[in-house]
């Protein structure tokens, strides 16, 4: 245990408890000596509510994994940094583009490594979709990204602030498309649905055009009750691909395909770890900047009021 990597978490909320702190447990890489968060705790790790405490208390932290809402993530990276802590960063990497593009830009100035992480980018099926795609011709893409939000968000009203919405879970399918189609993605249209009580929209579909001018066709929603749906439809020259379970498993013309099972917090960490033990930064900022786009050309529909319990 005492020569893993000594890591903070910040932001003890729903996915520092579902993922980070027992992915972390069980990575060989690093250990968790504490948390940073206004309120909430983990039992038996040391707790903090500011960073420079933690590392007043604890200076052999040498990074951070920030697990906060977006809102804010700017001034958190900017502390991180100043104490010379290496940083990942969870999905979306902040509430505007200007934000994330400045995060990015103190990272790249600073002596620290920033991972800009796209968990669904690690999802199982990801890498060999990538290379099943390679040997093929892509003609057309359909995203179907629909999810409960009282499931997956319980309660958060942070996701309901203007901005992020049904885009919290999307921007996970677009993270992987633009890991599987090269080239940039254009967005052409787009159509946003806010409840008429809240201030982020509840559903969204999308068309944009990759390279060659392949179609794709992009549905989100975060009202879906029953079974939720987190797929990807490839349409190629031979044979269609469906990335299904958000792209953890894969079948080709309805057969499926094997792929490996490593959790996609334990690749992120591995990756983290290789980023840190290389020195290099990871900021791809490609799918956020597709949400902003959305919300630049985006039509706007009001529809019905959205309850909790409802
Ligand atoms: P969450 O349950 O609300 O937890 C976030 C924690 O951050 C809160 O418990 C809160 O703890 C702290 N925090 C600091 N500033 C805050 C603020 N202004 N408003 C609210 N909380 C604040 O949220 P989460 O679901 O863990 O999501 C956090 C990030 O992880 C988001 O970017 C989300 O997209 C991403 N993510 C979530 C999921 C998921 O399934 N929920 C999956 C993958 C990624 P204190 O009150 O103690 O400060």
């Amino acid at each position: 245990m005492t020569d893993r990597r000594a890591i903070a978490i910040a932001g003890v909320g729903k996915i520092a408890r579902d993922q980070h702190i027992p992915t972390i447990a069980a990575d060989p890489n690093f250990r968790l000596a504490g948390t940073v968060s206004r309120h909430s705790t983990f039992d038996g790790v040391p707790a903090f509510t500011s960073l420079a405490d933690l590392r007043t208390a604890l200076p052999d932290v040498a990074a951070i994994a920030i697990c906060t809402p977006p809102r804010g993530r700017l001034t958190l990276v900017r502390e991180a940094l100043a104490l010379g802590l290496d940083v990942m960063l969870e999905k979306p990497p902040a509430a505007t583009m200007s934000e994330a593009e400045a995060l990015v830009a103190a990272a790249a100035a600073s002596g620290s490594v920033l991972h800009v992480t796209w968990h669904s980018r690690e999802a199982a099926a990801v890498e060999p979709a990538r290379a099943w795609l390679a040997e093929r011709t892509v003609r057309r893409v359909a995203v179907n990204w629909k999810e409960d939000v009282r499931v997956w968000h319980p309660g958060q009203e942070w996701i309901w602030e203007p901005g992020i919405g049904v885009f919290d879970p999307g921007i996970n399918a677009l993270s992987v498309v633009t890991r599987l189609l090269d080239g940039d993605l254009l967005l052409d249209r787009a159509t946003l649905r806010f409840p008429a009580n809240k201030a982020a929209p509840i559903a969204a579909d999308l068309s944009l055009t990759g390279a060659e001018g392949v179609p794709i066709a992009v549905a989100f929603d975060f009202d879906q009750r029953g079974p939720q749906s987190w797929d990807i439809i490839v349409e190629t020259d031979r044979g269609t691909l469906m990335l299904s379970h958000g792209a953890s498993k894969m079948a080709v013309d309805g057969m499926a395909i094997d792929v490996p099972d490593t959790p996609e917090y334990a690749r992120l960490y591995q990756r983290f770890a290789e980023l840190i033990a290389t020195r290099q930064s990871d900021t791809d900022l490609a799918p956020f900047r597709l949400v902003a786009d959305a919300f630049l050309l985006g039509e706007r529909e009001t529809v019905g009021l959205f309850d909790w319990n409802g």
